[in-house]
């Protein structure tokens, strides 16, 4: 029987690009259709209706049971006339991607019948059997229900033959179980905030909204390759596999153009998303071979938030139709780029002002630059939060290693609105400014120049970077939701304006102009918070060091960098805004812990199998095939076969070397696993298996990696990198 690689490789090869035939020319007819948008809404609801369901949108209004009635049936008209039969509502539970439980429309009528139903009660709220989802504690099985409640800001959208709602999901007791309900509450709290700031500028602002824009990285590899590595099928990741001769040295791969098979893809993905309203805008070949990436124009946050996971889901289903497997892990490649997920944000107010962007006169741009310092304010003071965020099991491999390093977080600015920043800090003086003064500090201000937004400088280093009209959080791993991140920054930067409003007030009732309160306020701002302000290499060794001497702070163990979440200051600050209760802030870490481990304890076993199953039988065999050699020479030539066999001798020694270890390791993996598992406490737990299951991982991975240099191509089994990663 052949070597499964083998026949893995001969299905590659029968593969042929499928093409499909989208049923126009123009994006612009078939975008949304399956969307039930404000155009739509419009279209099936009453006037009454629809104008409350935009007030419920616009101003977070509640729908009334009636309402929700004719909304409902509205909805239901609209899909069993695109052919749907059944309706769900859609989440996002704390393990990652979505969930959903279908429902037929079907009610049962009097003759013994069904008629189709769909009631505003069931649109509102749903009671899944919530059991299964990891709550952290919160929910004991006993009272296992859940509640799902419609989230009328995120429109309804069919998928197939279901109307999906977005919803969010909470406990019995009213306790969030899901990503979407403390992010709703992050949004609304940043709007507030910042509102509040921008009435000192111009009282036309009536709310602001924080704006999300994704790039979503990620790798395609062939299904059947996929299949022949049981690490890539049950991890997401290969455990072993060395370095392809060639990899992404020549960068030939970044911006090439994007092979037959892919493309086909890419086009079938791009149509479902547009048909789904997801404004995909960008697609290109990535820096490692065979990693893509596809982004779309930015939206309001939780509509972008919703977007991400739902083209995630999209991707998994369409790959599978082109023979590709798509993978989301941060790092499925040892030695080549991983993945990320760039959150660029912003926030921008209803009067259509972006407040991260440079405006036209001094004015505004002291808007942007308040929104700047407080921006990095809120980076600086909770740097160990937006780690927490960030943090897991799969971005570990970036994680403390060189790509957009979040072990210490750090602002880069660019040149322009550095050097603004230090004359603020300068000019300003807690004395009052002379008429000069003020007359030369506004000059410059209004000097920042708008084109800032085409020319600013980028640095690829840094994990948090500004972008000409908005900052780019790097550090976003590529499989994550990015609703957690997003949660965190809106809360600390909501935070940061609330206290800048309450510090500029004060001033101002002390008889201190409001122009000149601000800039006082944005001063000591600038000064608190230069440490976390770094321009050059994020990478190098120097920065590490100078990070330490500005007292950042620096970690890359995942269970520690999670503990940022229920430090005494995140917690002091959920609280205070309302994001989460302390009993859910617990819960949610308890999950993370849970997680990290989770994820840990099934990559050892999967590398245990293997190098039990797969590795060490197939060096055994090219051993014996080396000692049949040795022993056929030792016939022919006596005792001076020695002289022919040299090299043939030393790889036999090599070869038990390599096998003693794996051996030995692995054994040594299954003990330090079984000392973890005895512990109850899940940090406690998270920590063991971080730094005495985690590093085996590795050491094992040497030895089998030196093995399959040497043994021969023929029989090895597992596919190996320039096969996964060039062969499409
Ligand atoms: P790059 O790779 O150069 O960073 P891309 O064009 O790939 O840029 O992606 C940039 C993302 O940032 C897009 O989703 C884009 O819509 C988004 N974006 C642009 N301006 C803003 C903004 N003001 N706020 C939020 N996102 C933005
Ligand atoms: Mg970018």
């Amino acid at each position: 029987m052949a070597v499964i690689r083998f026949r893995a490789l001969e299905q590659v090869f029968s593969r042929k690009p499928m093409h499909i035939t989208p049923p126009s020319d123009k994006i612009s007819d078939y975008f949304a259709v399956n969307v039930f948008d404000r155009a739509k809404m419009q279209k099936y609801l009453s006037k009454d209706a629809f104008e409350h369901v935009m007030e419920a949108i616009d101003r977070g209004t509640p729908i009334d049971r009636k309402m929700a009635d004719i909304v409902a049936t509205g909805m239901k008209a609209w899909a069993m006339e695109r052919g749907v039969t059944h309706y769900t509502h859609w989440f996002q539970p704390l393990t990652g991607g979505t969930a959903e439980k279908h429902d037929a429309f079907i009610c049962q009528d009097r003759n013994g019948g069904v008629v189709e139903i769909f009631s505003g009660e069931a649109l509102v709220q749903q009671e899944p059997d919530a059991s299964s989802f990891p709550s952290g504690g919160i929910r004991n099985t006993f009272e296992a229900r859940g509640y799902t409640a419609w989230d009328p800001s995120s429109p309804a959208f069919i998928i197939e033959k279901t109307l999906s709602i977005p919803t969010i999901f909470i406990s019995y007791t009213g306790d969030a179980l899901d990503h979407k309900t403390p992010l709703l509450k992050a949004l609304n709290a940043v709007d507030k905030a910042a509102t509040e700031v921008c009435r000192m500028f111009d009282k036309d602002v009536k709310k602001v909204q924080a704006n999300l824009g994704w790039e979503q990285e990620y790798f395609l590899v062939d299904e059947a390759l996929y299949y022949a590595r049981p690490d890539l099928a049950l991890t997401g990741r290969t455990l072993m596999g060395h370095a392809s001769a060639k990899d992404q040295q020549l960068d030939d791969h970044y911006f090439g153009s994007v092979p037959e098979r892919v493309s086909a893809f890419m086009h079938d993905l791009e149509f479902e998303a547009y048909k789904l309203g997801i404004p995909v805008k960008t697609r290109h070949n990535e820096v490692a071979p065979n990693q893509y990436e596809i982004a779309p124009i930015f939206e309001e946050c939780n509509l972008a938030v919703d977007h991400n996971v739902l083209i995630m889901d999209l991707m998994k289903k369409i790959s599978r139709h082109h023979g590709f497997r798509v993978l989301f892990h941060e790092k499925p490649f040892k030695g080549i780029n991983g993945s990320g997920k760039h959150n660029n944000w912003s926030l921008s107010t209803d009067t259509g002002i972006i407040l991260h962007k440079p405006g036209k006169n001094p004015r505004s741009n002291l808007q942007f630059l308040t929104f700047v310092v407080n921006t990095i304010k809120a980076v600086y003071d909770y740097q160990d939060l937006l780690r927490a965020s960030i943090a897991s099991a799969s971005n570990a491999h970036r994680l403390g290693a060189n790509e957009a390093p979040p072990a210490i977080l750090s602002c880069f600015l660019g040149s322009e609105v550095s050097a603004m920043l230090d004359q603020l800090e300068e000019q300003v003086s807690s004395k009052k400014m002379s008429p000069d003064e003020k007359t030369a500090l506004k000059l410059d201000i209004g000097r920042i120049p708008e084109i800032l937004l085409d020319n600013t400088d980028r640095n690829r280093t840094s994990p948090f970077a500004f972008t000409g009209n908005r900052f780019e959080f790097r550090a976003v791993g590529s499989s994550s939701n990015p609703a957690a991140p997003m949660t965190v920054l809106n809360t600390a930067v909501a935070a940061e304006l609330i206290e800048f409003n309450k510090e500029v007030n004060a001033l101002i009732k002390k008889g201190i102009k409001k122009d000149e309160a601000i800039f006082q306020v944005l001063r000591k701002y600038i000064i608190a918070s230069r440490p976390i302000r770094f321009e050059g290499d994020n990478y190098s060794e120097k920065w590490i060091q100078e990070a330490e001497k500005r007292g950042l702070t620096n970690i890359t163990d995942v269970p520690e960098a999670l503990s940022g979440y229920i430090s005494e200051k995140s917690k002091d600050l959920f609280l205070k805004l309302g994001i989460f209760s302390e009993r859910e802030l617990e819960a949610r870490v308890e999950v993370l812990y849970e997680q990290y481990t989770l994820k840990i304890q099934i990559e050892a076993r999967v590398l245990g199998d293997l190098s039990i199953n797969h590795v060490v039988p197939t060096a055994v065999k090219y051993q014996s095939i080396l000692l049949e050699n040795v022993i056929q020479l030792k016939e022919l030539y006596g005792d001076s076969y020695a002289e022919f066999s040299g090299n043939r001798t030393e790889l036999i020694k090599e070869i038990s070397h390599h096998i003693t270890e794996i051996k030995s390791k692995v054994n040594n993996m299954v003990d330090a696993r079984k000392v973890a598992n005895k512990i109850q406490d899940s940090k406690e737990k998270a920590i063991a298996y971080s730094k005495t299951v985690a590093p085996l991982l590795d050491l094992i991975r040497y030895h089998i990696d030196k093995l399959e240099l040497v043994v021969d191509d023929e029989i090895w089994p597992l596919p190996k990198f320039r096969e996964l990663l060039f062969i499409s």
